[in-house]
C-alpha cells in the first residue's frame, strides 16, 4: 500500500536543521569534542525539592488514574496566585486558568478552537515553529510578520495590510523573544490591544521567558495592559524557569471565552497532566522566587562570558536583556547556514542557523546559553582562533 500524507503535513515548512543535525551526529560519533549551543533546553536538573514532591505524590495509588482534564483546582489556584504575586493580574482559577501539557501543546492547539479554513493567523518570523504549524493544521492562511533589527525585533503592526487584518482571527506574539532575545515594553502591548480590538483578533502572547531577565529588567505580562483580557490569552510554562522541559507543564491564562475554547479542544484530545506532576508543580510555583534567583544568575554569568569573550575576539554581538539565547549577526560573508556549517566543521561548535526559524532569521545564528561556563570559554577560544586570528 502506498501511504500518502495529508496536505496539512505537506504544507509544513521544510525542516532546515536536517543537514546540521546529521553533521552533528556524525561529529559526535567520531568522538570530536562538540560544544552544543544548538538546543534551547536547560542543561541543569530540576530542583531536588520538586523531584521529591513528585516521588512522594506518586506513591499515592489514587494519583495514578486519569487526571482531571482542567487540572487540580489547587494547581489552578497556585497558578492564579503566582500571576497575582508576580504581575498583579487577578485571575479566576475556575475560568481564566488552564493547565497545559507544556505551552507548546496549547500554542499548537489554540487555532483549532478559533480558525476556519482560510482565516488568517499572523505569525512572527523568525519565530517558535508551533505558531506556524498549529495554524497550518487548523487550515489557516499564515501571514508572516517580519521581526527586523531596525524595529527592535517587534512586528510592525502598521505595516500589516488592512485587508489581511480584516481576515485575521488570531495573532501570536512572544516577549521575551525566542530566537532573537528581544524584549518589548508596555507601549508595544498597548498597540497590540488596539490592533486586536480594531479588527476582532484573538491575541496569543507567549510569555515562556518572563522569569529569565537580566540587569534589573523585569518583563511584564501582556495581561497587565488595560483591555488585554478582552482580546487575549497568555501562555506560560514551567519548562524554562524550573528546568522542567521534560515534565510538560504549561499554563494558559486570560480571556475566559478563549480559555473555554481551548479547553474544549483539549478535552477531546488529552486527559490532563499526570496528577503527581501537578502536585510537584504546585510546590515549584510556591518556591519560584528562590529558584528564579539561581537560574537567572546562572544564565547571566554565561551570557557575560560568551558575549564579552566574542566581542573581544572581534564578533560584535549585542547582549540580550532576557531569555537564554544570543542572536548573533553573521560575519565574514557567511550566510546563516554557511556560518553554522563552518562553526561545526572548523570549531566543533553547534549553533542554530537563524533561517531555521523563518526566512527573516537569515543573517543570524542562535546560540543557547545551555552549556556551562567552562565550555563557553572554550567555545570563545575556538571561535577566536579559527575565525578572528
Ligand atoms: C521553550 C519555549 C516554550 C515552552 O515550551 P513548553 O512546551 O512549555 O516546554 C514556549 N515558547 C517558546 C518561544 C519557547 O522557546
Amino acid at each position: 500500500m502506498e501511504i500518502e500524507y495529508a496536505d496539512r503535513l505537506k504544507k509544513l515548512p521544510p525542516y532546515l536543521f536536517e543537514e546540521i543535525d546529521k553533521s552533528k551526529q556524525r561529529a559526535k560519533a567520531s568522538g570530536r569534542p562538540i560544544i552544543d549551543l544548538g538546543v534551547g533546553d536547560p542543561d541543569r536538573p530540576t530542583p531536588e525539592f520538586i523531584i521529591r514532591k513528585l516521588h512522594e505524590a506518586s506513591l499515592d495509588p489514587q494519583a495514578h488514574r486519569y487526571a482531571m482534564n482542567k487540572g487540580l483546582r489547587v494547581l489552578r489556584q497556585a497558578m492564579a496566585g503566582w500571576y497575582k504575586g508576580r504581575f498583579n493580574v487577578d485571575l479566576d482559577p475556575d475560568t481564566e486558568v488552564l493547565p497545559l501539557l507544556g505551552s507548546k501543546e496549547g500554542i499548537a492547539h489554540v487555532p483549532l478552537a478559533f480558525i476556519n479554513p482560510g482565516d488568517v493567523v499572523l505569525v512572527p518570523n523568525p519565530g517558535y515553529p508551533p505558531y506556524n504549524s498549529g495554524a497550518i493544521f487548523a487550515g489557516a492562511e499564515v501571514v508572516m510578520m517580519p521581526l527586523l533589527k531596525e524595529n527592535g525585533f517587534l512586528p510592525d503592526l502598521d505595516a500589516i495590510d488592512p485587508d489581511v487584518a480584516e481576515r485575521c482571527k488570531l495573532i501570536h506574539i512572544n516577549y521575551p523573544n525566542n530566537p532573537t532575545g528581544a524584549v518589548c515594553d508596555e507601549e508595544f502591548y498597548r498597540k497590540v490591544v488596539a490592533f486586536a480590538k480594531k479588527y476582532d483578533i484573538i491575541v496569543c502572547a507567549d510569555a515562556a521567558y518572563t522569569e529569565i531577565s537580566f540587569d534589573g529588567f523585569l518583563p511584564m505580562s501582556f495581561l497587565e495592559v488595560e483591555g488585554a483580557r478582552d482580546v487575549g490569552i497568555e501562555f506560560h510554562s514551567l519548562s524554562k524557569t524550573f528546568n522542567m522541559t521534560g515534565w510538560r507543564v504549561g499554563i494558559a491564562v486570560g480571556n475566559f471565552e478563549a480559555i473555554a475554547g481551548l479547553a474544549k479542544v483539549k478535552s477531546n484530545i488529552d486527559s490532563g497532566i499526570f496528577t503527581p506532576v501537578q502536585i510537584a508543580s504546585i510546590e515549584a510555583i510556591k518556591r519560584s522566587g528562590e529558584v528564579k534567583k539561581q537560574v537567572v544568575e546562572l544564565y547571566r554569568e554565561r551570557r557575560d562570558v560568551l558575549i564579552n569573550g566574542l566581542n573581544e575576539a572581534g564578533w560584535k554581538i549585542p547582549s540580550p536583556k532576557a531569555a537564554f539565547y544570543v542572536w548573533a549577526p553573521v560575519f565574514g560573508g557567511y550566510d546563516s547556514t554557511a556560518l553554522a556549517k563552518a562553526m561545526l566543521d572548523e570549531a566543533d561548535i553547534v549553533v542554530t542557523p537563524g533561517n531555521g526559524f523563518g526566512e527573516f532569521g537569515e543573517g543570524y545564528v542562535r546560540m543557547a546559553l545551555t552549556v556551562d561556563v567552562k565550555e563557553l570559554k572554550e567555545a570563545v577560544k575556538r571561535v577566536k582562533k579559527k575565525f578572528f586570528s
